[in-house]
C-alpha cells in the first residue's frame, strides 16, 4: 500500500473566505500515484473548515448569510471564549461547516458525485493556516 502526506498552507487576506482547493487535491493525488484509495482533507485549525459542496457564488454568499446568523462575529463580547480573543464566532462556524472529508480515488481520479469541489473554509483568517492531505491505497 501506498501512503502520501503532505500540508498545504493558506492565508486569506479576509477573516472569512471560501477557497475551492480540489486542484491542489487532485495535484497531491498525481503526486502519490495512488490510482485506487481514498484522500482524507482536513484543516488543521479549529476555526476553519474543510467541506464538499458546489463551486457557485451565490451560494458561498448564502452560507456566509446563514453562519453570520447562527454564530455572528459582533458583538464579540457576547461570547465567554472571548476572553483575550475574537473567534468564538470562528470556533462555531467551523463546527457546522465540518472538520474533514474523505473521497474515494478511482483510477487515479477523485470519484464525485455531480457538482461535488473541495473546499477551505476561512473563519478566522489573515494568518497562516494548514490543511492536511492525506492518502492511502494503491
Ligand atoms: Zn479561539
Amino acid at each position: 500500500m501506498k501512503t502520501f502526506r503532505k500540508e498545504l498552507f493558506f492565508q486569506t487576506p479576509t477573516r472569512r473566505a471560501f477557497i475551492n482547493i480540489t486542484p491542489e487535491v487532485e495535484a497531491c493525488i498525481s503526486e502519490s500515484g495512488v490510482r485506487e484509495g481514498l484522500v482524507l482533507v482536513n484543516a488543521m485549525h479549529i476555526t476553519a473548515s474543510v467541506f464538499i459542496n458546489d463551486d457557485e457564488s451565490g451560494l458561498h454568499h448564502d452560507y456566509d448569510k446563514w453562519l453570520e446568523k447562527l454564530a455572528p462575529h459582533e458583538p464579540v463580547s457576547q461570547y465567554r471564549h472571548n476572553v483575550g480573543e475574537d473567534n468564538a464566532d470562528a470556533h462555531m462556524k467551523r463546527q457546522i461547516m465540518g472538520r474533514e472529508v474523505v473521497v474515494a480515488i478511482t483510477d487515479g481520479k477523485l470519484d464525485f458525485g455531480a457538482w461535488e469541489q473541495i473546499f477551505y473554509g476561512e473563519f478566522d483568517g489573515r494568518r497562516r493556516k494548514r490543511v492536511l492531505v492525506k492518502i492511502i491505497g494503491e
